[in-house]
């Protein structure tokens, strides 16, 4: 494609085990939401503190509305204001969740404007490194606006996922903006797409209204396969 592709190339699908992935499906289904607690901010892969459990890495491009998405899930306004902090919004910040030995990590939104090349070139390093080494990834939110939906980074980590073995779950978010059938052709476009990609599922989400937030919850939980508190 073009050479936004090479410049972000995700290279090359892991090999990592299916096995490694939690497997527990067993949590309620209505859980209001998933607490987390911020723990560090890595610049680089080698700045990743060690794994402890299931990491759940949230993707999205700038303004997508990532962060609101971590505010609304984990119930805190404080939770993604940490990843907005000057200087750290192009770091993997990583938070814990309290009583799980798993964590959120959240990635550099894509698509700055501002961003220079070598300062792009910096974090797609970093981003490119945790998901094809982490072991600890158990699963990629992929936060989308609903209005502006498949950009050609979220074709690429599509493209990704689903051979890496791992799960996806894509937040058409901002649904509130659209009326319920707009709502519903966007989430069918979106549907024909991942056709095929068994792990890869898409709901729509507001972080706004907190649409769609149990269902969320509900399929994090199983990812981390364990109860969080
Ligand atoms: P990020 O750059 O992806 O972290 O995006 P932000 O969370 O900072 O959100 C970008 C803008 O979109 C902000 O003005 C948010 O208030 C707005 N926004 C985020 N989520 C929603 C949503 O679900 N509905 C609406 N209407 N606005 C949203």
């Amino acid at each position: 494609m073009s050479s936004v592709r090479r410049e972000n190339s995700l290279s090359k699908p892991s090999t990592r085990s299916r096995s490694r992935r939690p497997s527990s499906s067993n949590q309620a289904a209505d859980a209001p939401r998933l607490p987390a607690e911020f723990l560090k901010s890595a610049a680089s892969f080698s700045q990743c503190p060690p794994e402890t459990g299931p990491e759940i890495a949230f993707a999205g491009r700038s303004n997508a509305g990532k962060s609101s998405v971590l505010n609304r899930l984990t119930g805190s306004r404080r939770t993604a204001k940490v990843s907005k902090q000057p200087g750290r919004t192009q770091l993997l910040n990583f938070f814990d969740v309290p009583g799980t030995t798993g964590r959120l990590v959240d990635l550099p939104g894509y698509g700055f404007a501002k961003a220079g090349k070598s300062a792009q070139a910096a974090w797609q390093k970093t981003v490119n490194d945790y998901l094809n080494k982490r072991d600890a990834l158990a699963g990629i939110v992929l936060v989308m606006d609903i209005r502006h939906p498949l950009q050609p980074f979220d074709i690429e980590l599509i493209e990704w996922a689903d051979p890496s073995e791992l799960p996806m779950r894509i937040l058409l978010n901002k649904a509130d903006k659209l009326k319920r059938g707009a709502q519903s052709k966007v989430l069918q476009q979106v549907r024909n797409v991942i056709a095929g990609a068994e792990l890869t599922s898409v709901q729509v989400f507001s972080a706004s209204s907190g649409q769609g937030v149990a269902e969320l919850v509900s399929t994090l939980i199983s990812w981390l396969g364990e109860p969080a508190e």
